[in-house]
């Protein structure tokens, strides 16, 4: 008999966000698998009855909040407090925890407080005959391993864009408040803003249809003889701007950016994919001028359907790496795409 606590916090204006709206599809999914089981909600913020009210129908059995000004902010040490605080309360033997930011630096110590076990990075939850199973990714996605655990309470932090997002009828939740206690020691870090680039100028969208990966060969001498980085910039922002689709980039030329040619500004090591960078979940991925090598294409394993633009026939994205081929000159294609997305 598992006592399952979805845990999360809230944003701005006390609501949750889709990740934890996914984790509590994850963690509401087992309560059929584990017989006798319960589901349980805990939230922490400044505010959460509007969050409660968002998943009233979720089939929790209780609503268990710490909430109030101290625990606005993401803080280590408050945040620390509430989750035991809650684990506590809730008697909880499983909390399923979306993999934010915040609750990524938090819940390895709260566990530890606990003296349960977590698990981080898991893209999958399970139960069949009354045992749970999680789904992790490891060598960079290369292999995939099913890992079930006896020691509770289990935390298990699941990523993002993994599960469908829950989605039920909003109501009134009665919250059960919980008490927290911080001394002025936990209460020392001060967070005294958010430093994040404008809307229009962020290229990492998650939630974008469409990956649009830039490699080494924009910077590169064309058949002209001259690099046409100007141009590469235009063109990649136009189609951007365009379609909406998040930025990706080889490391080849995150690492050109970064010794200060005169490449690519908006470009940065945040927007590398692969296995030294990220594995993004995009339906769709494009590829341009990039070679397609395993270390990059490491990090596409999550991508659906996946296309390239290269010169070179013979490139590793040939070899069986991308659904689509395009053996063409991007720059050209990329100028006719924008035109005909621009007369859309
Ligand atoms: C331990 C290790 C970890 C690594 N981790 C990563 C990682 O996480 N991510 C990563 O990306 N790389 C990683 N790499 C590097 C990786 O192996 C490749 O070197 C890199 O991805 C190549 O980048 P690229 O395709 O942009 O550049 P290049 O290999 O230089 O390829 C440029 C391509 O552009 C094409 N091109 C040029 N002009 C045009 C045009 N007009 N139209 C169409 N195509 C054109 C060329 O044909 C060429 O194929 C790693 C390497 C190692 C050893």
């Amino acid at each position: 008999m598992e006592t399952i606590l979805f845990l999360a916090h809230t944003e701005t204006g006390g609501t949750l966000g889709r990740p934890a709206l996914e984790a509590l599809a994850a963690a509401n999914s087992l309560v059929t698998g584990l017989p006798g089981s319960q589901l349980l909600a805990g939230l922490v913020g400044g505010e959460v009855q509007p969050g409660a009210g968002q998943i009233a129908s979720c089939g929790a059995t209780r609503f268990l909040a710490v909430a109030g000004p101290d625990f606005a902010p993401s803080r280590y040490a408050s945040d620390i407090v509430a989750v035991a605080a809650l684990a506590r309360a809730a008697a909880a033997t499983i909390v399923v925890a979306p993999a934010t930011s915040r609750w990524n630096r938090v819940l390895a110590g709260a566990a530890q407080r606990l003296g349960g076990r977590i698990d981080a990075h898991a893209t999958g939850v399970s139960a069949a005959d009354g045992k749970l199973s999680l789904t992790r990714w490891y060598y960079r996605q290369r292999m995939e391993a099913v890992v079930q655990r006896t020691r509770r309470p289990w935390f298990i932090l699941l990523e993002s864009g993994c599960a469908d997002a829950w989605a039920g009828a909003t109501g009134t939740a009665t919250v059960e408040a919980v008490a927290a206690a911080l001394t002025d020691a936990n209460k020392r870090t001060t967070v005294t803003g958010v430093q994040a680039p404008p809307a229009d100028q962020q290229t990492i969208r998650p939630d974008a249809k469409l990956l649009f990966v830039a490699g080494a060969g924009w910077t590169k001498k064309q058949a002209d003889g001259q690099a046409h980085p100007d141009e590469a910039e235009k063109l990649i922002l136009g189609f951007l701007g365009n379609a909406q689709a998040s930025l990706g980039s080889t490391k080849s030329l995150v690492d050109l950016s970064g010794e200060g040619h005169a490449v690519l500004k908006f470009m940065t090591h945040l927007n590398q994919v692969g296995q030294t960078g990220s594995t993004p979940r995009h339906p769709k991925g494009l590829a341009t001028c990039c070679h397609g090598e395993e270390p990059h294409t490491v990090g596409w394993r999550f991508i659906n359907e996946r296309r390239a633009i290269n010169l070179n026939p013979g490139c590793s994205w040939a070899q069986g790496k991308a659904d689509v081929l395009y053996v063409a000159d991007a720059f050209a294609v990329m100028r006719k795409v924008n035109e005909l997305l621009a007369a859309k």
